[in-house]
C-alpha cells in the first residue's frame, strides 16, 4: 500500500522545527524571504532602496524612494498581528504535521493563546491553504466521486436538506502505474450538471479521463473537454470497485481525520477551510519536513482578510 510508506515518514521533529524557526528572528527572516525573494522591493514605487527599522515582526522597511514604510507582515494574512511570528509558525508546525487534524482547542492549548485566537489563525491558515490549492487542476486519470461533510455518504439520492449537510466533490488522480497522485476536494451547490460542469472547468485540465460512477451530473465534465467513464455499479458499492479505490481511501482519511478534529463543530460554514487543509496535506504528503517551510511561504503570500470575512457564511464555490 502506498499510504503505508507515506505514514512512516517521520514529518519535521520539534528540535528540528526550533532549530529553523525557534527565534522571532528566524521567523521574521523567513517571511522575508517568502514575500521578498529578490530582497526587499516597495510595495508603492518597487523601488530596492530602503532601510530598516525595529527588529522581528516588528521590523519595518521604509522605502527611500518614496518614504513609504511597510511591515512584514503588512499585506498578508497575518496582517496587524498582535502576536510573535514565533506563536504563528507555531500553529503552522502543528497544522501541518497533525496527522488526523487539529481542532482549534488543542491548537489553544499547544500554543498557549485563548480559544478566539487559536481559531482565528486556524481559519486563516487554512485559508491559506485553501487558496493554494486552488491553483492547480488535476490532469490524466481522475476518480471521482459525490460526497456529504456532516453525514454518512448517501450516493446524492437520501438526507438531503439538512442545513448541516455540505455537498462536495472527491476527486483523485492517479498515475500509470495507478498511484494516487493529487486529491480535490470541493464544495458544491448540489449535484446537478451546471455545478459540476462549473467545478470541471475550474478543476479540470482538458483531456482528463474521469471515471465515476452512474450519477448523472458528472456527465457535465464532458463539457470541459474531459473524457467521460461512468461505471453503473449496480448492487455493488463505489467503495468495492477498483475504479474508486483511491478516492474511496481518500474519503476515509477524511473521516478519520474530520471525527479526530472536529467532530463538535457545524460543517456547514466552515466545510471549505476543512477540506482544503485536509486536501493541501494529502496534496504534499510525500515531504511532510517541506511542508512547514512551504506553508509558511503560502501564509507569508496570501492576502489579508478581515475577522468578519472569515465569520461570514461561506458560499459553495460551484
Ligand atoms: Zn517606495
Amino acid at each position: 500500500m502506498a499510504f503505508n510508506r507515506i505514514q512512516f515518514q517521520p514529518g519535521m521533529s520539534i528540535p528540528e522545527f526550533l532549530r529553523s524557526f525557534g527565534t522571532e528572528a528566524q521567523c521574521a527572516e523567513a517571511v522575508k524571504a517568502a514575500r521578498w525573494p529578490s530582497g526587499f522591493r516597495c510595495p508603492r514605487c518597487s523601488s530596492a532602496d530602503h532601510y530598516v527599522v525595529g527588529h522581528g515582526a516588528r521590523k519595518l522597511f521604509q522605502c527611500n524612494g518614496c518614504r513609504h514604510q511597510t511591515s512584514l507582515t503588512a499585506g498578508s494574512l497575518m496582517e496587524h498581528t498582535k502576536l510573535p511570528l514565533t506563536t504563528w509558525f507555531l500553529a503552522i508546525y502543528l497544522i501541518s504535521q497533525a496527522k488526523t487534524g487539529l481542532s482549534s482547542l488543542a491548537l489553544k492549548r499547544q500554543v498557549g493563546v485563548s480559544y478566539p485566537t487559536a481559531w482565528l489563525m486556524q481559519q486563516k491558515i487554512s485559508r491559506a491553504m485553501g487558496q493554494q490549492e486552488r491553483t492547480h487542476r488535476l490532469s490524466g486519470e481522475v476518480q471521482i466521486d459525490d460526497a456529504y461533510l456532516g453525514g454518512e455518504r448517501t450516493g446524492g439520492k437520501s438526507g438531503r436538506g439538512s442545513e448541516n449537510k455540505v455537498p462536495f466533490v472527491a476527486a483523485v488522480s492517479v498515475n500509470e502505474a495507478g498511484h494516487p497522485m493529487y486529491a480535490k476536494l470541493s464544495v458544491v451547490s448540489g449535484f446537478t450538471s451546471l455545478a459540476l460542469g462549473k467545478w470541471a472547468k475550474a478543476n479540470l485540465t482538458p483531456g482528463t479521463v474521469v471515471s465515476s460512477d452512474g450519477l448523472g451530473c458528472f456527465a457535465a465534465v464532458t463539457g470541459a473537454e474531459c473524457l467521460h467513464l461512468p461505471t453503473v455499479v449496480g448492487a455493488l458499492k463505489p467503495r468495492d470497485l477498483p475504479e474508486f479505490k483511491w478516492v474511496n481511501t481518500v474519503l476515509g482519511n477524511l473521516k478519520t481525520t474530520l471525527a479526530g478534529a472536529y467532530h463538535s463543530l457545524k460543517y456547514g460554514k466552515y466545510a471549505e477551510h476543512y477540506l482544503a487543509a485536509f486536501a493541501y496535506r494529502f496534496n504534499r504528503r510525500f515531504d511532510l519536513c517541506g511542508l512547514v517551510a512551504r506553508l509558511v511561504v503560502d501564509v507569508a503570500r496570501s492576502k489579508p482578510i478581515a475577522e468578519k470575512a472569515v465569520r461570514a457564511h461561506a458560499e459553495a464555490r460551484y
